[in-house]
């Protein structure tokens, strides 16, 4: 069986699908080195590119405790791995591929547990609160009448 797919030395599942993108890593020009991590995508409204989002735990001295941390970062998303919201992904290191990009996903893990409940979540939240100021805003509108 031919291989379509360029193995990057990281012991992954090569996507299915080919791609034309140059900024590749598998179909491309693109190399990878340094970092990996493993996130969450929770923005893909960027051309090609898409944030991933991860916890980390920093050290505290004064209180010798663990604090959560978030990290975000920006990656690029290639036609053949094509990544969607909420997929738990692989990101590598590789070159500065523009002012805030220099990770590329490299690997579709699965879709996040509870991810859209979260979404739908925030979401309510947000709902709610217009719902609120359209009611402060009655009240202000109801107030001046009397006036
Ligand atoms: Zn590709």
């Amino acid at each position: 069986m031919k291989e379509h797919s360029k193995n990057i030395g990281i012991k992954i599942k090569l996507p299915q699908k080919k791609c034309e993108d140059n900024n590749c890593p598998f179909h491309g020009s693109l190399k990878c080195r340094g970092k990996i991590f493993t996130g969450v995508v929770i923005s893909t409204k960027m051309q090609k590119t898409l944030t991933i989002e991860f916890e980390r735990r920093a050290y505290l001295p004064k209180y010798e405790r663990y604090e959560k941390k978030r990290t975000r970062i920006k990656a690029h998303n290639p036609d053949c791995v094509n990544a969607k919201d909420g997929d738990m992904v692989k990101i590598s290191e590789c070159r500065p591929l523009s002012k805030t990009k220099n990770f590329v996903v490299i690997e579709i893990l699965g879709k996040e547990k509870g991810f859209e409940e979260r979404i739908e979540a925030l979401e309510e939240g947000k709902t709610r609160k217009a719902e609120k100021e359209d009611l402060k805003e009655e009240d202000a509108s109801s107030k001046s009448e009397g006036n």
